[in-house]
């Protein structure tokens, strides 16, 4: 695994052949790491996603990378640091396949043909940086597919065995993921702007399942400037930590979203 075009990009990049999870190794190392260093592997053997779910990586076939980022950011622009990754993904994977319909679903996750293809997880270190890893299904068969709902990128017209993928997955990431962490310092709004158009969750009936167990069904109509996803729906939550009620109008900080689609 040479990752020529990730060297050739610049990205101060450590491969290793096989680890539990890049996240958790960055966070480890987090105070002696430099800014924007990358963690890859295609063997991560106990990935992990949100609330400790399990992302399922069968060996050689998915990509792993972490990157780590101490750049001081306020809060907010911390806040939004899930989500420009996910964009970053997005423009990386587009040009890779065929399908057209590659999509950000609120918060991060990268879907092509409302299938999953890419999950992201932002952690922050004992030493207040922040860790933000990707996993990208490479070549994953339909029977590889840990969920109906997942596809890989070889499933969507993407050519190439599994090492180039990676390679022209991680050097198109962590260029824009470099360029959108510069840009939350020089123009937030800039970023803020970039992040709506290219999230698809916007304009779509959603079904969100919040922290407390409520769920919330609605349109999914803008991001507010702190990045919560503002739903308009019949059904309003009001609960604390769930976001801001105010009438038919709901901003969503944490919750698992799923995309409806009506007949
Ligand atoms: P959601 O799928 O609701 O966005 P999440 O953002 O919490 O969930 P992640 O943290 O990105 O999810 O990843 C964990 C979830 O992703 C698992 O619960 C499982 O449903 C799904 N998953 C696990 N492995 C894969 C994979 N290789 N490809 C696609 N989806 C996966």
């Amino acid at each position: 695994m040479s990752f020529e075009r990730s060297r050739a990009a610049g990205v101060p990049l450590t491969v290793v052949a096989s680890t539990g999870s890049t996240n958790a190794d960055l966070l480890a190392t987090a105070p002696a790491t430099d800014h924007l260093a990358a963690l890859a592997t295609l063997d991560q053997t106990a990935g992990r996603g949100r609330l400790d779910r399990v992302w399922t990586a069968p060996p050689g076939r998915t990509l792993a990378v972490s990157v780590l980022v101490r750049a001081d950011l306020d809060p907010v622009a911390r806040g939004w640091l899930p989500l420009v990754a996910g964009v970053a993904m997005r423009d990386a994977v587009a040009p890779l396949v065929t399908a057209t319909a590659v999509a950000v679903k609120w918060p991060n996750d990268v879907l092509v043909d409302d299938r999953k293809l890419c999950g992201i997880l932002a952690q922050v270190a004992a030493d207040g940086s922040v860790v933000v890893g990707a996993g990208v299904n490479l070549t994953l068969t339909e029977d590889d597919l840990p969920t109906p709902v997942a596809t890989s990128l070889a499933l969507a017209g993407a050519r190439g065995g599994a090492d180039d993928l990676a390679d022209g997955v991680l050097a198109g990431f962590w260029t824009r993921f470099r360029e959108a962490v510069s840009g939350l310092s020089a123009d937030l709004p800039a970023v803020r702007a970039r992040v709506r158009a290219a999230c698809g969750t916007i304009g779509r009936e959603v079904r969100v399942e919040l922290p407390d167990g409520s769920v919330l069904e609605g349109t999914a109509r803008d991001l507010d400037d702190e990045g919560r996803l503002v739903v308009e729906g019949p059904g309003t939550a009001s609960t604390p930590g769930a976001g801001r009620a105010s009438g038919a109008v709901t901003a969503i900080a944490v919750g698992d979203v799923t995309h409806l689609r009506y007949a």
